[in-house]
């Protein structure tokens, strides 16, 4: 099964990818990750990627595409995966479409979380995350129970450099501006399942899952 998750910057789209790709036993991809495990290694992608992912910009459609499209020609990929990030334009989109469909593919479902801008700007603000485990904390809406470290791992909480306020409103006028219209895209293809982002993380969970297993069933 080859699923997207769509959202803006802070919707809560790679916590709940992560959450689904789990339950489904697929590979999760986070385009953002594959960049910065890239930066952090100081490889020939991450130096391509580094200025743009700074400034909030969408790094060049071939390189993300390419860098995509060859993790999910990894084995952990076979029977599908969790897109998260990716696409985030119609160019990506198509590219995607047009790989998958020289191997008989296609997309099965796209996830779209809904997040007001008020709720994504307080979110964004206030995100920190375990540089161990990857868990999400607010340090308003949900703070950890000791300042600066994971419950879940005791991992250092850190800010992400692009989480700055300048950054986050670039970074939200591009999803607006590219990526939002992917939501049309895949409800035209009749691919679209969207789900309110502002329920709890498990209640968003739960939704995603009973919207799957819906579709699941009526594709039957
Ligand atoms: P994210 O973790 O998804 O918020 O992505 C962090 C940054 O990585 C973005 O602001 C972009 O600079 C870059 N990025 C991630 N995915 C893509 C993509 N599909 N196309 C272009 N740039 C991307």
């Amino acid at each position: 099964m080859y699923s997207i998750f769509l959202g803006a910057p802070g919707a809560g789209k790679g916590t709940q990818a992560t959450a689904i790709a789990q339950k489904l036993n697929l590979a999760h991809i986070a385009s953002g990750d594959l960049f910065r495990q890239a930066l952090k290694r100081g490889t020939g992608l991450g130096r391509q990627a580094k200025n743009y992912i700074e400034k909030g910009e969408l790094v060049p459609n071939e390189i993300a595409t390419h860098m995509v499209l060859e993790r999910m020609s990894a084995p952990d990929s076979e029977k599908g995966t969790v897109l998260d990030g990716f696409p985030r334009n119609l160019e990506q989109a198509k590219a995607l479409d047009k790989a998958l469909a020289r191997k008989s593919l296609e997309i099965d479902n796209v996830i779209s979380i809904k997040v007001s801008e008020e709720e994504l700007q307080k979110r964004l603000g206030g995100r920190r995350i375990c540089h161990r485990c990857q868990t999400v904390y607010n340090i308003v809406e949900s703070p950890p129970h000791v300042e600066g470290k994971c419950d879940k791992c005791e991992g250092k909480l850190y800010q992400r450099p692009d989480d700055t306020a300048e950054t986050i409103k670039k970074r939200l006028e591009i999803y607006f501006e590219h990526t939002a219209p992917l939501i049309d895209y895949y409800r035209r293809k009749g691919k679209l399942i969207e789900v309110d982002g502002e329920e709890t993380v498990d209640e968003v969970t739960r939704r995603t899952v009973a919207a799957l297993n819906e579709r699941w069933l009526i594709a039957r």
